[in-house]
C-alpha cells in the first residue's frame, strides 16, 4: 500500500519499466482529476510509452507487434471517469496474460476505483480479485473511490513482483503512514464504508424517507437518478427517488447550518436522500423548514 493511486503506478512503472518501454493501448491514456495525465506521472518515472492500437480499437496484435527486448511491462488502464461507445475493441486481461506470460513480460492492470470482487450494482466495473484471476501480475487501484476507504494505492499480485516493487528505493518516499494504514484496515475488516451503504441503498426504503419528508413539507417526489461519482462507473445511473422544492431555496440550504447541499437542475431543487444516513432525515427536514422561512423572509423583505 503506497500515497494514492497515482504513486503506486509511478512505483510500478518505476520499478519495471524505468529506462525501457511500458506497451499502453491509445484508448487508454487517460486523464484523472485536477488534470493529472497518467501519461505524463509515466514518463516521469524515465519510461517511455510506447502507445499501440488506436483510441477506439487495439488488438492482440498491436501489442504482440510492440514487445520486444525494450519492454518493460504491458499495462492496461481502466478508462475509469469517461466511456468510449460504438464501434470500439479492446483486449481483455485474459488474452492479453497468454501474450504476456509467452513474451516472458509483466502485465499492469490499473483499476482505478479499487472494487474488491464483482458488484451487481456495477456490472461494467472492473474488479481485482477478477483481474487477478484472469493473470494480472500487479494490480492497482485507489484506496478512495468504490473502495470507500483512506486516500491510498493498492498494489496486489505476484509475490515476485510486489516484493520487488517493495524494495524499489521509491517504495520509502511513497509509503504509507499509519493512520491510513489503519483505516484502510477498518474499511476492508469492518462493516460496509458508507460509499458502499450509499451505491446499495434500497430503492424501497428511500422511497419511504422521501414520502415522510415529502408529506411533511407538502411537496412532490420525482424520480431521480444518482451517480457514484469520484472516479468510477462513468455514466452508470442509480435509480432513486428526490425531493422536488423551489429552485430559489437551494442558496439558502447551502448557507443554512447545518448546509445542506442540494442538486440544482432543470429550474428544481432536487434533494436525494441516497447518501443521508436516515438517522439525519430528520436534520434534513429541520434545514429545509430553515431555508424555506429564510427565503420567506427574503422575500417579504425585498
Ligand atoms: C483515480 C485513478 C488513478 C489515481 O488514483 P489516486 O488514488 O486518485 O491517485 C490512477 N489510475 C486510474 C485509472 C484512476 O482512475
Amino acid at each position: 500500500m503506497v500515497n494514492n493511486g497515482a504513486a503506486a503506478l509511478v512505483l510500478a512503472t518505476t520499478a519495471l519499466a524505468a529506462g525501457r518501454e511500458v506497451v499502453v493501448s491509445r484508448g487508454e491514456l487517460v486523464e484523472i482529476g485536477a488534470g493529472f495525465r497518467l501519461t505524463d506521472l509515466m514518463e516521469s518515472t524515465g519510461a517511455t510509452l510506447r502507445e499501440v492500437g488506436t483510441t477506439n480499437r487495439t488488438h492482440l496484435h498491436d501489442y504482440a507487434g510492440a514487445l520486444g527486448p525494450d519492454t518493460g511491462c504491458v499495462l492496461k488502464v481502466h478508462p475509469s471517469n469517461f466511456r468510449v461507445d460504438g464501434f470500439t475493441s479492446a483486449v481483455p486481461l485474459d488474452e492479453l496474460s497468454r501474450l504476456t506470460v509467452a513474451n516472458g513480460v509483466p502485465l499492469v492492470a490499473d483499476l482505478g476505483s479499487g472494487l474488491l470482487v464483482p458488484d451487481p450494482f456495477l456490472p461494467d466495473e472492473p474488479d481485482v480479485s477478477s483481474a487477478l484471476v484472469s493473470g494480472a501480475d500487479v494490480v492497482i487501484a485507489s484506496g478512495d473511490k468504490l473502495l470507500g476507504g483512506p486516500q491510498a494505492g493498492i498494489l496486489l499480485g505476484r509475490r515476485e513482483i510486489i516484493t520487488r516493487l517493495a524494495r524499489h528505493p521509491l517504495a520509502r518516499a511513497v509509503r504509507a503512514d499509519k493512520l491510513a494504514l489503519a483505516a484502510l484496515e477498518a474499511t476492508v475488516a469492518g462493516g460496509p464504508p458508507p460509499v458502499v451503504q450509499a451505491l446499495h441503498a434500497d430503492v424501497g426504503q428511500l422511497r419511504r424517507r422521501t414520502d415522510k419528508l415529502a408529506q411533511a413539507l407538502d411537496v412532490p417526489v420525482v424520480p431521480h437518478d444518482g451517480r457514484v461519482g469520484g472516479g468510477g462507473a462513468p455514466g452508470v445511473p442509480l435509480p432513486g427517488w428526490a425531493l422536488r422544492l423551489p429552485e430559489g431555496l437551494a442558496r439558502h440550504l447551502r448557507a443554512g447550518d447545518p448546509a445542506v447541499l442540494p442538486r440544482v437542475h432543470d429550474g428544481s431543487c432536487l434533494i436525494d436522500l441516497r447518501c443521508v444516513p436516515e438517522k439525519d432525515d430528520v436534520r434534513i427536514l429541520g434545514a429545509i423548514r430553515q431555508a424555506v422561512a429564510a427565503l420567506d423572509a427574503a422575500g417579504s423583505a425585498g
